[in-house]
């Protein structure tokens, strides 16, 4: 299969809306930009295309998908009994890179949210996105458009680089600007709790419910089963250190990334990687430290 890659900046071109889009309802995958990474989209009402992301990344059946809506009439399809909570924080940060965890409709998929009785649900403002949420007329369900396990792709070479001859087409929107994955927010006993730090600090969102967020209990059943999984791995091996004397630092076959932060974290790994590196030491420095979603990938994209 050729991968055709179709330009949008920042809107596709009416005739490349129309490729996108006819793949997409005839069930086929394409590769999106949104604000946060990259996304690989199928049509959310189809499960037979949703089935595909999940073969074509080789991702756990049990780790579900986000559903990317354009807008907020869609929701509606998707979810019944909205808590007040997650309403306020949709009106204030959608759309943009806020994923919030409702009660799931019976008529979707269950294989979108690996059969959980909940369904997680953002509205991207990245323009290329909407243009074609809409042109498809349903929701899509998007996870990062990434071979599972490796960093998130934040231009439309990292997805070449992971499915180049496996998809037919990538719509390339350029770099992402948050280059980080959604904050992903549920709810317990009608409290709000913060699954997975992401591009909204956690702070923007207690200054709108003038409350803490709860973090996921250690016990009991995994609320959001995507942060079990060791993830966001380059091929290099990734150390944390506090300051580079902690490690031998062997010239020629360790990166040491310059300026690094939340936004550019992803195209570093994989700069690491295309590059021949067979280590990577990121020293710790109080600004990486104090950003909690950076943080959070860090660890898990480590060996400790
Ligand atoms: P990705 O799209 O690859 O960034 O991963 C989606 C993230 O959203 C994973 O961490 C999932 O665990 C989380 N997620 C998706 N659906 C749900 C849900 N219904 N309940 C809890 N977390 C979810
Ligand atoms: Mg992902």
């Amino acid at each position: 299969m050729k991968t055709t890659l179709l330009v949008a900046r920042p809107h596709l071109s009416s005739d490349d809306l129309a490729i996108a889009a006819d793949l997409l309802k005839g069930g086929h995958l394409v590769a999106i930009p949104t604000e946060t990474v990259y996304g690989l989209a199928a049509d959310l009402f189809q499960p037979e295309a949703v089935k595909k992301i999940f073969y074509l990344k080789g991702r756990p059946p049990d780790n579900p998908l986000i559903a990317h809506i354009s807008a907020i009439h869609q929701l509606e399809r998707l979810v019944q009994n909205p808590s007040p909570l997650l309403l306020r924080l949709a009106e204030r940060f959608w759309p943009g890179p806020l994923t919030l965890v409702f009660e799931r409709r019976s008529e979707v998929p269950g294989i979108v949210s690996a059969q959980l009785p909940t369904i997680a649900v953002r509205m991207p403002s990245h323009p290329c996105a909407r243009q074609i949420i809409e042109a498809v007329g349903s929701p899509l369900a998007a996870p990062s458009a990434n071979l599972s396990g490796r960093p998130s792709p934040t231009s439309a070479q990292d997805v070449l680089d992971d499915f180049e001859g496996r998809l037919s087409v990538i719509i390339d929107g350029g770099e992402c600007s948050f280059g980080i994955e959604s904050t992903v927010i549920g709810l317990i006993d009608e409290r709000c709790v913060l699954l997975r730090p992401g591009a909204i600090p956690r702070q923007a969102i207690e200054e709108v419910l003038c409350t803490t967020l709860l973090d996921p209990p250690k016990n009991g059943p995994v609320l959001s089963p995507g942060m079990k999984y060791r993830h966001y791995a380059p091929k290099a091996r990734v150390y944390l250190v506090d300051n580079q004397d902690d490690l031998k630092v062997s010239k020629g076959s360790t990166y040491l990334p310059d300026d690094l932060n939340a936004q550019n974290l992803y195209s570093h790994l994989r700069k690491a990687d295309r590059l021949g590196y067979l280590e990577i030491v990121i020293v710790l420095n109080s600004q990486i430290r104090s950003d909690e979603a950076l943080m959070n990938r860090l660890t898990r994209a480590s060996c400790g």
